[in-house]
């Protein structure tokens, strides 16, 4: 069954902007999902759409078969959000953010008292149960809406940028709690833009971009196509087609030019070989970054710019 379901999705703000170009995502029960992409490609927006915090323009949103436009208590039951800002009460005790959002859920007496510490242990702020939220620090602070988001147990968890500017201890940490849950059964999508934490956590992902879609496949597919290298090799001489070349994918372009794709099992002598058997004469060559490897670059470049 799919934790989550979405068709044709979109978003335009009031201001104009349109934030979602009409995405498809489904997402199996038991995933960890990563949602990646730049700031500004659309992850926020698809997270307030499925939270019903955000009005959708168009498009359907299924939450374990609950359409949100029509069985929206049903579908926020089985939901759990982090949200990426912190917005919690902070005049509020860490025990009572949590009680206060199981009741809200309606749990109460023992059963909620249990969840509460359950989760506040689980997440290593159970001492700190009676402190107000604002005395704790960076980390703390997203443990708690954490806590906060799994007192009701929800099938589906959704984390936006759970780790941003979060130490590297407490990242991992976070990490292998992350794991836990979701070997017990726990659904989990987050947003990021660290591609390491995708490739350390999440068996599928889906890249997003300019309110699109651009990939959605599993990791390890995508890593492998990352590692893809392509090069433009310069002719001295017009080809009819594209030569077929063992361990190569080749593509003509226009102006003599040949595109050559290559896996790390293939080196460059083998295909200078392949190409003088073919009498086929190379002028010069250059580097082109495939669209993964480019959009990572871009990433790349706005993380440095963010810190
Ligand atoms: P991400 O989470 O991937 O950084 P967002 O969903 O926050 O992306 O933003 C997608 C686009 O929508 C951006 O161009 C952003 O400026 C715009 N946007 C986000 N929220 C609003 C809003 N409340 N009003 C107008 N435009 C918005």
């Amino acid at each position: 069954m799919d934790a989550l379901t979405i068709r044709n999705l979109t978003k335009t703000y009031a201001n104009g902007i349109r934030a979602l170009k009409g995405i498809d995502l489904s997402v199996e029960e038991g995933d960890f999902y990563a949602l990646l992409g730049p700031n500004g490609a659309g992850k926020t927006t698809a997270i307030g759409i499925i939270s019903s915090l955000v009005n959708k323009t168009g498009g359907t949103v299924g939450i374990f078969g609950h359409d949100i436009d029509k069985e929206l208590e049903a579908a926020k039951a089985c939901l759990g959000i982090v949200p990426q800002e912190v917005n919690l009460n902070l005049w509020e005790t860490v025990g009572n953010t949590v009680a206060n959002q199981a009741g809200y859920y309606g749990l109460s007496g023992a059963l909620r008292q249990e969840r509460v510490e359950k989760y506040l242990r689980a997440l290593r702020l159970w001492d700190r149960r009676d402190d107000n939220a604002r005395s704790l620090s960076g980390g703390m602070k997203r443990r708690l809406m954490i806590a906060r988001a799994l007192v009701h147990e929800p099938r589906l968890l959704i984390l936006d940028e759970p780790t941003a500017g979060v130490d590297i201890e407490i990242r991992r940490s976070m990490w292998d709690f992350l794991r836990e849950i979701n070997e017990a059964g726990t659904t989990i999508i987050l947003t990021t833009h660290y591609l390491e934490e995708a490739e350390s956590l999440c068996r599928n992902i889906a890249i997003i971009d300019g309110g699109r879609i651009i990939e959605d496949a599993r990791m390890s597919e995508v890593l492998r196509r990352l590692h893809r290298e392509v090069f433009v090799l310069s002719l001295k001489r017009e080809l009819t087609e594209a030569p077929v070349l063992r361990g190569f994918e080749t593509r003509l372009r226009p102006d003599c030019e040949l595109e050559v794709e290559k896996g790390p099992e293939t080196d460059m002598n083998e295909l200078f070989r392949q190409l003088r058997d073919r009498g086929i004469e190379v002028a010069s060559l250059r580097n082109k970054a495939n669209r993964l490897e480019e959009m990572f670059m871009h990433l790349v470049e706005r993380k440095g710019g963010d810190a």
